[in-house]
């Protein structure tokens, strides 16, 4: 591919005319000037704050005021990433930050060379994408942070409940297999109460990222209360089921975690459950805390299978 200008970074500051608002709706779009349609950009860019749209509206609007084919958008931090348009040959691509902020990366792609005046109209266009895309990027972390663990980093107990219900959902349309199961640390008051709450932090963030590694990618993981974690299996019937917490369970009592000059080690509980016909969410956790609560009174360290 040939790359014109390789990375241009457009660091605005706010400017006034950011903001204007242009009543032209009314008129037909071949009547307005350059000026009024970037006006125009600037008003529609700010009726939305989903990425994906907000792209969509820039792509449609300003290939009136810039020839080109093909938009992609990246910013891995977030994990956002939007294609528009069929890639063609000649490319320009810019870094985007505002403030120190990183934004991501833009380019765009055409079948013959962007002139000179064309950059420069690139650079206004995208002058107008700035702030919507901020507000964007700060509206997807907070959707992200909602449904996230803060300490562990896994999911929460709101994701958990909006992930499970989809996948409940799904298996029960499909006639498909899903399994969840309940892992609980054992004895684990007894760590805070030996090296403190700090330690006690850090076994959970360790575990819960151990627990995480051994799952599979279509697998999730949720922490469901203190100590106690949720692992949602979908595809995965009561005896894959049991393997797999099986696995865990003696992979958790071999895990060492280092703190300064002390290696600790633990246990973990795990009650199995896999979904039956027409099980409501609340039905097939509350089999997986019986199986729970079994394994912890059989002696703790082991899986036990629901009812
Ligand atoms: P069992 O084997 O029966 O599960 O015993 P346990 O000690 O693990 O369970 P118990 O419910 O008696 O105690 C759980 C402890 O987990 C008590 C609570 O202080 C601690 N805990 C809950 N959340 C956190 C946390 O975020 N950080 C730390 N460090 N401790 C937590
Ligand atoms: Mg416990
Ligand atoms: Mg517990």
């Amino acid at each position: 591919m040939n790359t014109q200008p390789t990375s241009n970074v457009v660091n605005l500051e706010p400017t006034a005319s950011a903001h204007a608002a242009v009543k032209t709706d009314m008129l037909p779009l071949i009547a307005l000037s350059h000026e009024e349609l970037r006006q125009l950009l600037v008003t529609q860019l700010q009726t939305t704050l989903d990425i994906t749209t907000l792209l969509t509206l820039f792509f449609k609007s300003t290939q009136r005021l810039v020839q080109y084919a093909s938009l992609s958008y990246k910013q891995a931090e977030h994990e956002v990433s939007v294609e528009l348009g069929v890639p063609q040959e000649h490319s320009i691509n810019y870094g985007l930050s505002y403030q120190g902020e990183f934004l991501g990366h833009i380019v765009f792609t055409r079948d013959s060379r962007f002139s000179e005046q064309e950059l420069g109209d690139f650079e206004s266009v995208i002058s107008s994408l700035i702030f919507p895309l901020r507000n964007g990027l700060l509206y997807a972390a907070a959707l992200q942070s909602a449904l996230k663990d803060p300490l562990t980093g896994v999911g929460n107990r709101f994701g958990m409940q909006q992930t499970l219900q989809r996948d409940i959902d799904t298996a029960h349309r499909h006639k498909q297999a899903l399994s969840v199961l309940m892992i609980d640390i054992d004895y684990f008051k007894r760590i805070n109460d030996s090296y403190g709450h700090s330690v006690g932090d850090l076994v959970l963030v360790q575990v819960a990222q151990h627990i995480q590694k051994q799952l599979r990618s279509t697998d999730a993981l949720f922490r469901y209360g203190g100590e106690e974690f949720l692992a949602v299996l979908p595809h995965t019937d009561e005896q894959d089921a049991m393997l797999v917490a099986q696995r865990l369970c003696e992979s958790i009592e071999g895990l060492l975690i280092k703190h300064v000059q002390h290696s600790i080690q633990i246990t973990a509980s795990i009650g199995c459950a896999a979904l039956t016909t027409q099980e409501t969410l609340q039905r097939l956790l509350q089999r997986s805390d019986i199986a729970l609560y079994a394994a912890k009174h059989s002696g703790r360290n082991q899986v036990q299978l629901a009812p």
